[in-house]
């Protein structure tokens, strides 16, 4: 006994990996896969990359590793308090932005532009490229080879399309079915921790205001009930305890309806948490509905904000600037970069070229980017 339950992921019951290895000697599988994806150069570069602010903005705010780092915090307290697999829900949060662009989402749309007539670019199936392909190391195998459920967890949102092309991995979105219990809980830890680091951090930024915040009811009320309970509190001080207690409303609102949702339905296996219509992990009605008032004000206040669009733009035209100049002349690629956009070309045509060219600019960090487009485009610079 392990004190995992039933229905949660565990190594006799994982669907294995692409290549076959022996099992860990110390470690369970999942654990493995944790340790392969901290040791990889993707992981690493999370740490300069960002969602909403530019790094270069200041060293304040999140980065996508401080972010990744918050939704493991979250998936791990959840996944022990349900005796699911800690070291699943563990990886698959670490994992689950290794494909991010620089710029986060606005570096994201503008590649997914630039590669609409080559098949198109979603960071969510980046992440499982840079784990199934790009990372490249391992002498036994392209890739770090993850298990089965560290994939799926990680491939949150798929077309047809694309499912159709993944073999194992897509088969859930043409049989519409769920993922994994962890999986599911992965997804719900990175809203929670995103909606809130986004508060904070777009507080501290002051491109919102506590007043602005107080129309959504899930910051209102722990606002008011913070300074019910305390007097002369300074304004980090005040910040910190009303999110602190969002986050905590949120996880153990999480916690409890999946709880009770587990104690109705008694899946036995994980792969009847699989076979469900719906999600089995997530909010009860009340705070669904007010998690969603906090994403929509966010959605209205702050990622449309002046100041972001602006960054927004800038950022989207340095990402199709790289675009153009690399895809248009491959040569001005890393050397190895230019290599594999040979063998592309020949194998695939333009479309096999326009790949190592995507995967060459959504594996840079903001600053790089930012620094590449000089280098190419600035005569001054010489290299
Ligand atoms: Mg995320």
């Amino acid at each position: 006994m392990n004190g995992l339950a039933a229905y949660a992921s565990q190594d006799q019951n994982s669907r294995g990996r692409r290549f076959a290895e022996a099992p860990p000697d110390y470690r369970s599988e999942y654990q493995r896969d944790r340790d392969r994806i901290v040791h990889s150069a993707a992981f690493r570069r999370l740490e300069y990359k960002t969602q909403v602010f530019v790094n270069h903005e200041g060293d304040l705010f999140r980065t996508r590793l401080t972010h990744s780092l918050e939704v493991a915090q979250i998936a791990r307290t959840v996944a022990r308090s349900l005796s699911l697999n800690e070291d699943l829900a563990e990886a698959i949060a670490l994992a689950h932005d290794l494909g991010h662009t620089p710029f986060g989402h606005a570096g994201q749309d503008a590649l997914n532009h630039c590669m609409r007539p080559y098949g198109g670019f979603e960071h969510n199936a980046q992440s499982l490229r840079v784990v199934d392909e790009l990372e490249d190391k391992y002498a036994a195998f392209r890739g770090l080879n993850l298990s089965f459920e560290t994939r799926e967890g990680i491939l949150k949102h798929c077309s047809l399309k694309r499912a159709r092309a993944l073999g194992d991995v897509g088969q859930r979105f043409i049989r519409k079915q769920q993922p994994g219990p962890e999986a599911q809980l992965a997804n719900v830890a990175d809203e929670i921790a995103y909606n809130n680091h986004d508060v904070d951090d777009g507080l501290r930024a002051r491109l919102l205001s506590i007043e602005q915040l107080r129309q959504v009811p899930l910051f209102a009320r722990h606002h008011d009930l913070v300074l019910r309970t305390h007097s002369g509190l300074s304004p980090k001080q005040e910040r910190h305890e009303t999110i602190r207690r969002m986050i905590n409303t949120l996880v153990t609102d999480l916690t409890e309806h999946t709880r009770a949702r587990l104690a109705r339905l008694k899946p036995g296996h994980p792969d009847e948490v699989r076979a469900m219509p719906r999600p089995l992990v997530g909010f009860g009605d009340e705070v669904q509905a007010e998690n969603l008032e906090l994403k929509r004000f966010l959605r209205e206040q702050l990622y449309r904000h002046h100041q972001v669009y602006r960054m927004t733009v800038k950022a989207q035209r340095v990402v199709k600037d790289l675009f153009g100049a690399l895809q248009a002349d491959p040569r001005l690629l890393l050397p190895e970069f230019f290599v594999q956009a040979e063998i592309a070309a020949r194998e695939q045509g333009a479309r096999g070229c326009a790949r190592v060219v995507a995967d060459y600019i959504a594996g840079m960090t903001d600053r790089y980017a930012i620094d590449e487009h000089e280098r190419l485009f600035d005569p001054r610079r010489l290299r």
